[in-house]
């Protein structure tokens, strides 16, 4: 059975349910115990909760709805902003992979109706 470790949290394949440790892929990781997942596993917020909690933030604390105000002492700001550069960078891949999938299939459907007339 495929299982997750729960101190690499790292899947791995149980041969027996006896060995190794149940719930950990190796001794090691069972001498370790279990830990908390990684931040890394944790997805970046979507572009549009982010832009949300900007327009928040600055309609409460610059008394503006306008995203081009620039408040360099403000440590809010400048996380919201890096916040954002993450969120697109990682959902921009992935939207994208999914418009270039959408387009492939419409195009061939089109072109297998077009065959089959
Ligand atoms: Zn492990
Ligand atoms: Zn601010």
């Amino acid at each position: 059975m495929i299982a997750t470790c729960r101190s690499c949290h790292q899947a791995f394949w149980r041969y027996r349910r006896d060995h190794p440790p149940s719930g950990f892929c190796s001794l090691s990781c069972h001498a370790a115990g279990p830990t908390k997942p990684k931040r890394d596993d944790v997805l970046p917020p979507k572009p549009d909760v982010v832009l949300a909690n900007m327009v928040r933030h600055r309609l409460y604390f610059h008394f503006t709805t306008s995203l081009l105000g620039w408040y360099a002492d403000c440590a809010t700001c400048e996380e919201l902003e890096t916040d954002y550069a993450a969120s697109l960078e990682y959902h921009w891949e992935t939207a994208s992979k999914e418009l270039v999938a959408d387009a492939n299939y419409r195009w061939a459907q089109q072109t297998s109706s077009k065959a089959n007339a």
